[in-house]
């Protein structure tokens, strides 16, 4: 089995119905430190996403995701929005025209992505925002392509560092997004959007075990 379009694209179902199904979940995070609209935004933005997807099924891979990054900016507000939808865009810049992806392509496109988020919202791992989460990931994914692993077990490994970093915000001051208006009070909640990037990176690791 290769890890082609077809396999993107059902990643991106999972997210859809991990996010649909942890949406009070990411919205109770957002409440304790933010606007209590994060599950709300994800869901939404992630149920059009899918009906984009179903709608005008994309050529290839680069395509898939440039269409998730358009759907999420256009029907997600707020900070995450944006932030995500860069983060699919350069994913899929990253991977333009592909219609299989190797651990090599993979770790391009996380590494791209995340660039792009950090370039648009300028936070630097510490400031308890999703790059908490994102930046290990990235750093993890390089070191198993690097180790010459499987795409499972670099997910895997992908995972467990991204999740490290979300619970590593707990006791973090927030220094960027809503969160940061609250000063010493943001410490203590873990941050949603570090939360919501597990939940995808988690949903490509279920989808894609099977993969070497
Ligand atoms: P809003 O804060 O506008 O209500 P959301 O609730 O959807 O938007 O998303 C909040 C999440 O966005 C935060 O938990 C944080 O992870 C992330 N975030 C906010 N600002 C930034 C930033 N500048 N860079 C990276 N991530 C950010
Ligand atoms: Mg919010």
């Amino acid at each position: 089995m290769t890890l082609d379009t077809n396999k993107v694209i059902a990643w991106i179902e999972e997210s859809a119905r991990v996010i649909n199904q942890n949406r009070d979940y990411l919205t109770s995070l957002d409440a304790a430190i933010g606007d209590a609209d994060h599950g709300a935004n994800m869901d939404r933005g992630f149920k059009a996403v899918v009906a984009k997807l179903k709608a005008a099924p994309p050529q290839d891979i680069g395509a898939a995701l440039k269409t998730v990054g358009m759907t999420l900016i256009s029907t997600v507000g707020g900070a995450g929005g944006p932030l995500y939808g860069t983060f699919f865009l350069q994913a899929g810049t990253a991977l333009g025209g592909k219609t299989e992806l190797t651990l090599d392509d993979l770790a391009a496109a996380l590494e791209a992505a995340v660039n792009g988020v950090k370039a648009r919202g300028k936070a630097v791992p510490g400031d308890k925002t999703m790059i908490d989460a994102l930046e290990p990931a990235v750093k993890a994914i390089q070191e198993a392509r690097e180790a010459k692993q499987s795409i499972a077990e670099a997910l895997k490994r992908t995972v467990e560092a991204a999740r490290k970093g979300m619970e590593a915000t707990i006791p973090l001051v927030a220094r960027k997004g809503r969160a940061s208006y609250l000063g010493e009070r943001s410490a203590g909640h873990q941050d949603p959007g570090a939360t919501s990037s597990v939940l995808l990176l988690q949903a490509a690791a279920d989808t894609w075990t099977d993969h070497e």
